[in-house]
């Protein structure tokens, strides 16, 4: 008798905990992919969702593929954004300090408000993996256009 109740037990328990406690697997193309917005990105920028944010992580995955000479507008990130670099050369600039060139398997962390862009250089394409941290819903704030005298 107390077996069966315990087992009673663990199988309600199972229930509820499922969507909490089994891997996902999100195949590739689950989601479709879109075209950057013109008032967040120059040039053509391909925004692949992969994972929305969740309890645990508070954080949006998605994959962003930039043609050559395309970037983000100015922006900045409210709790910090991880991209990993995958494909292709591209930059990343902090504003009041040098372009960076980042590269396939570089890691960049960007903090909290810290104003910036990211984009493809201006010959080559350039794939990142974007990991954004949200608070209150929100994980961007966009600003205006990286001039193209500035880019190059
Ligand atoms: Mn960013």
């Amino acid at each position: 008798m107390k077996g069966i109740i315990a087992a009673a037990a663990m199988t309600v328990l199972g229930t509820a905990q499922v969507s909490a406690e089994n891997i996902e697997i999100r195949r590739n193309g689950h989601s479709p992919s879109v075209a950057g917005k013109a008032d967040n990105f120059s040039g053509h920028a391909v925004i692949s969702p992969l994972l929305p944010p969740n309890d645990s992580t508070r954080a949006n995955l998605g994959q962003v593929d930039f043609a050559p000479g395309s970037r983000t507008v100015w922006h900045t990130h409210p709790a910090g954004q991880l991209l990993f670099v995958t494909a292709g050369k591209g930059w990343v600039q902090e504003e009041g300090k040098a372009r960076q060139e980042i590269n396939p398997g570089d890691v960049v962390w960007i903090p909290a408000t810290v104003r910036h862009w990211h984009g493809a250089t201006a010959t080559s394409p350039m794939s990142h993996l974007a990991m954004t941290y949200m608070v209150d819903g929100k994980n961007v704030e966009w600003q205006e256009p990286v001039t193209e005298e500035h880019y190059r």
